[in-house]
């Protein structure tokens, strides 16, 4: 490839945001470049283990089909977890439910940039974006290599740490109550023993949170997903959090596996990959910072991520934004420029699309799931109330003084209780 060529548009980034990007311009026939700096795409992204499948399947006809799909998530668990016991509640639903799948992000993205590369793109790996070539306040091209690559418009979907963008101004580092530090390991064992201990049926899926013990009680959780050969378990924590509490993330994972309740799910399996990332926890987006004469700004290093509690989106949304981005793109190449003023159209779509919607109407879940007790005291409160209701003995107890007497223990009234009951219904 000659450096020297000018491309329509060029993508800093091989993930979700940047193949989506990619594969809607490819589509509309623009002549693209995609630069990931890891040696085969997918080899530097990282998460947790399942994926929503509605936004792919609105772009890619054959999506279900033909896409990596290690098994359809027909389980949704949410367990407490305090040192020795797990409180679970479990949702199982029908075979036709295919809403979420779990997958190899790695082998996803890798069939994606094969579909993008059969639309006629180009994708070079191994190649590191050093610098945003900026000319008279407008960005035309990268500097990567040592090698200038002109374009019309760049496309930054460099991720969570969006060096490019920081150093051209248009954004500043996460602060630590703003990202969490996520561990995740991928756990090797017969695929019907994986069906047989989590109660699975052929192919089904499990997707599991945890709350509790796998932080030692701090703000985060534990993941469980399972593949078709495999099991990827790990944790997420608030990055202050773990600085305050001088918490190491790798002791956290351990004991998290040695956990009872995990210990006898992945006995005998082996470990067969470990990685470690970081993930945005509070939405921190500026929409007037993702646009600006020559550049667009997608996935996590525009900061669209939803952690719920109960799920965490990042996927989904990252290849939404890129869709978008290139929307933007094609309405102001139909303008005949590629300005500051013309690629605001990609606010506007941001702003008309679920991306913002959703971001907005959960906009106060990181404050409610900042709440320290929710992982403490509630955790070790519920567990220990249901515990008692359930060991039965010789001394004969109501129920309803028990659950006051435990809850009193843990330094919980049920006004609390009702107090944080209703903040998560007016706020969810
Ligand atoms: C522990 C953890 C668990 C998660 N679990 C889930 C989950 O279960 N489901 C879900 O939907 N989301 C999950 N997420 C979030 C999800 O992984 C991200 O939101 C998503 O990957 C963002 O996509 P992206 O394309 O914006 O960024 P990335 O996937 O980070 O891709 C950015 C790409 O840019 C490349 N790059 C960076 N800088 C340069 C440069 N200078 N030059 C060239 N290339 C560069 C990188 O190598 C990388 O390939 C999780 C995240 C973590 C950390």
């Amino acid at each position: 490839m000659n450096s020297e060529e000018k491309f329509d548009v060029i993508i800093v980034g091989g993930g979700p945001s940047g193949l989506g990007a990619a594969y809607m311009l490819a589509k509309y026939g623009f002549n693209i470049l995609v630069i990931e700096r890891g040696g085969r795409i997918g080899s530097k992204n990282i998460f947790g283990g399942r994926i929503y499948s509605y936004a792919f399947k609105k772009i890619i006809d054959d999506f279900e089909k033909d896409a990596p799909i290690e098994r359809w998530v027909r389980k949704e668990r949410l367990s407490l977890m305090n040192d020795t016991d797990a409180l679970t509640l479990e949702l199982s639903v029908g075979n036709e439910y295919n809403n979420s799948f779990t997958t190899y992000l790695s082998t996803f993205l890798r069939w994606l940039a094969k579909r993008v590369e059969d639309l006629g793109a180009f994708i070079l790996t191994g190649v590191k974006v050093d610098k945003l070539l900026i000319e008279d306040r407008k960005v035309t091209g990268v500097l990567a290599d040592g090698d200038r690559f002109k374009a019309n418009v760049v496309i930054d979907a460099e991720g969570i740490n969006p060096i490019l963008i920081r150093d051209a101004r248009f954004r500043e580092d996460w602060k630590p109550h703003e990202v969490a530090v996520g561990v995740k390991e991928v756990i090797k064992l017969p695929k019907n023993i994986i069906e047989e201990r989590l109660n699975l049926g052929d192919d089904e899926g499990v997707a599991q949170l945890f709350i509790g013990y796998p932080t030692k009680y701090l703000p985060g959780g534990g993941f469980l997903y399972t593949n078709k050969e495999t099991i990827n378990i790990g944790i997420v924590v608030r990055l202050d959090h773990a600085i305050k509490n001088r918490i190491s993330i790798y002791d956290l994972a351990e004991d998290f596996r040695q956990h009872p309740y995990i210990k006898n799910i992945v006995k005998g399996g082996s470990v067969i990959e470990y990685a470690a990332h970081l993930v945005p926890e509070v939405p921190q987006y500026n929409l007037d910072k993702l646009y600006g004469d020559g550049l667009l700004v997608v996935g996590d290093a525009a900061g669209f991520v939803l952690n719920m509690g109960f799920t965490i989106r990042g996927v989904d949304l990252a290849f939404w934004s890129g869709i978008l981005a290139a929307e933007a793109v094609k309405k102001a190449h139909d303008e005949g420029k590629y300005t500051k003023e013309t690629l605001s159209v990609y606010k506007t779509l941001l702003e008309d699309s679920f991306i913002i919607k959703e971001m907005q109407l959960h906009s106060k879940i990181p404050s409610i799931l900042g709440n320290a007790s929710l992982y403490d005291n509630y955790v070790k409160g519920i567990i220990d109330v249901l515990k008692n209701i359930y060991a039965i003995d010789d001394n004969p107890k109501k129920i309803s003084k028990l659950m006051i007497d435990i809850l009193h223990k843990h330094d919980l009234t049920l006004i609390d209780l009702m107090k944080d009951l209703l903040t998560v219904f007016m706020n969810v």
